[in-house]
C-alpha cells in the first residue's frame, strides 16, 4: 500500500501561505506535543512527584536523610530496572553527559581508547580523549550517518567507546564486547544518554553504561549518571590511586566514592532526581525495562511502518536492525520541505520533530522515548499526513 502526494484537484480546502497557519483538526491531534530528544516530554506523574517533595526534600540538605534516601532509591532503582548483579556500582554527578566524557578521559581510559564515530555525539568523546595530554592518540572506527560501525579488537586499547543510541542519526546498535576481549584487558563503555530505559542491553557485555536523565528518564538534564561493572571499579580505584592529575570535579574515584554514601561530590539538582525516581517507579511498577522497552518498540514499528506505505517519506537508517525505537529519523522527498512541515505541527502544538541540523538533512527526528504515548506516536503520523497533504498545495 502507498499513498501518493494527495492531488488537490477539486479540494475545497484552504491552503495557507504560511505553513504555520495551517490547522489541523483536534480529532487528529495527540494528547500531548512534545516529541522532542531531549529534553523530552516529562509525565504528569512526575511534577507532581516534585509538588509532593516540596516540604520534606526540596530545599534540604543533600548530607543528610531524605535527599541521602532519594539518591540510594534511585540507585537500587537503577540497578532492578537493568537487572545489575550486586557488584555493580552506580555512580553520578554534575555535569550531564558531555562532562561525563571528561570524567572518563580523566579516570576510566588508561592510556588509549577505540571510539565507534557514527554522529555527533559519538565523535565528541572521540574529539575529548584525542585532546587529552596525558593518553595516547585515540583510534576511531567511523561509519557514514544513519549506520554504525562495529569495534576492533586491539590490543592496545584499554576502552571501547561505544554509543547505544546515537541520537543525532536515529541509529542503534546491540551492545557486544568486541570478539576476543575480556573486561580484565579493556572496558566496553557505553554512551546510553538516549537509549538508557528505552532499549535493552545485556550486562555482560558492558562495564561502564552512562547516561544523562532528560531523555528516557523524562527529567532535566545536567545530571550524569553511571552503571559501573566490577572490572570498571577495578579501574576507577587504580586511576584514582595513581599520580595522574584530575581536576577533583572530573575525578570519578571521588564520584564512586560519594556515591558509595549516596551522595555527589557538590549538590545536585534535588528535583531533577525527583522526577527520575518518579520515572523510575513507574517504568518498575509495570514491569521494568520490558515494559519500557516494549512501549518505545511498539512507537518505533507504528512510525517506520507508516513511512514505509508514503512514498514521500523513507527511514534514514536503511538497515532495519540499526533502526532505532528510541529515536525515529525520517527522510522527506525532496519536494516537500521537511522544515515547512515541522513549522505547521508546532503552530498546532506539536513540537521539536526538527531534524539534528547539523545531519543537513530534510529529516524529521522523532522522539520515541517510553513516556510517549504509543497512541501518540500513531496521531503524529496522521497530523504529518494531514500537513503535507495541505502543504502539497503551494
Ligand atoms: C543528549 C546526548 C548527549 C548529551 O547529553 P548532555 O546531558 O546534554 O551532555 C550525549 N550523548 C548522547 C547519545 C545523547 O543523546
Amino acid at each position: 500500500m502507498s499513498a501518493s502526494i494527495p492531488a488537490n484537484a477539486g479540494h475545497p480546502c484552504r491552503v495557507p501561505a504560511d505553513p504555520a497557519d495551517l490547522v489541523i483538526p483536534d480529532s487528529l491531534l495527540p494528547a500531548d506535543g512534545r516529541f522532542g530528544c531531549g529534553p523530552s516530554k516529562v509525565r504528569h506523574a512526575q511534577v507532581d512527584a516534585i509538588v509532593a517533595a516540596r516540604d520534606d526534600v526540596l530545599g534540604t540538605s543533600h548530607r543528610k536523610p531524605p535527599v541521602k534516601q532519594l539518591v540510594g532509591a534511585v540507585r537500587s532503582k537503577l540497578t532492578d530496572l537493568f537487572g545489575l548483579p550486586a557488584d555493580w556500582e552506580v555512580v553520578l554527578g554534575n555535569g550531564g553527559s558531555t562532562v561525563f566524557w571528561d570524567v572518563a578521559t580523566f579516570g576510566l581510559i588508561d592510556r588509549r581508547s577505540q571510539h565507534l564515530v557514527f554522529g555527533e555525539f559519538s565523535s565528541k568523546f572521540a574529539q575529548a580523549s584525542a585532546a587529552a595530554p596525558h593518553l595516547a592518540s585515540p583510534t576511531t572506527v567511523e561509519s557514514a550517518p544513519g549506520s554504525h560501525p562495529d569495534a576492533v579488537a586491539d590490543d592496545g586499547v584499554d576502552v571501547y567507546a561505544l554509543t547505544h543510541n546515537e541520537t543525532s542519526t536515529g541509529v542503534a546498535m546491540h551492545l557486544r564486547r568486541p570478539s576476543g576481549t575480556t573486561a580484565s584487558e579493556a572496558l566496553v563503555v557505553v554512551d546510553a544518554t538516549s537509549a538508557a530505559g528505552g532499549l535493552t542491553w545485556d550486562h555482560t557485555e558492558v562495564d561502564v553504561y552512562y547516561f544523562a536523565p532528560q531523555k528516557c528518564f523524562a527529567s532535566d538534564g545536567g545530571l550524569w549518571i553511571a552503571a559501573c561493572s566490577p572490572a570498571a571499579v577495578e579501574r576507577i580505584e587504580t586511576i584514582g590511586a595513581s599520580d595522574r592529575w584530575r581536576p577533583a570535579s572530573l575525578d570519578l574515584k571521588i564520584a564512586l566514592d560519594n556515591a558509595r554514601l549516596n551522595q555527589t561530590y557538590n549538590t545536585p539538582a534535588i528535583a531533577t532526581l525527583v522526577m527520575l525516581d518518579a520515572q523510575l517507579d513507574w517504568m518498575l511498577g509495570n514491569g521494568g525495562l520490558s515494559f519500557a522497552a516494549g512501549r518505545s518498540a511498539a512507537s518505533a514499528a507504528t512510525l517506520y511502518g507508516w513511512a514505509g506505505n508514503r512514498d514521500w517519506a523513507t527511514p534514514f537508517v536503511a538497515d532495519p536492525e540499526q533502526r532505532s525505537n528510541v529515536v525515529g529519523t525520517i527522510d522527506i522527498d525532496a519536494t516537500i520541505d521537511a522544515d515547512a512541515i515541522c513549522a505547521a505541527l508546532r503552530a498546532n502544538g506539536i513540537v521539536d520533530t526538527d531534524a539534528y541540523r547539523k545531519l543537513g538533512r530534510n529529516q524529521l527526528r522523532i522522539g520515541m522515548f517510553p513516556s510517549i504515548e504509543p497512541a501518540d506516536i500513531e496521531a503524529l503520523t496522521h497530523c504529518i499526513d494531514h500537513v503535507v497533504s495541505h502543504l502539497a498545495n503551494f
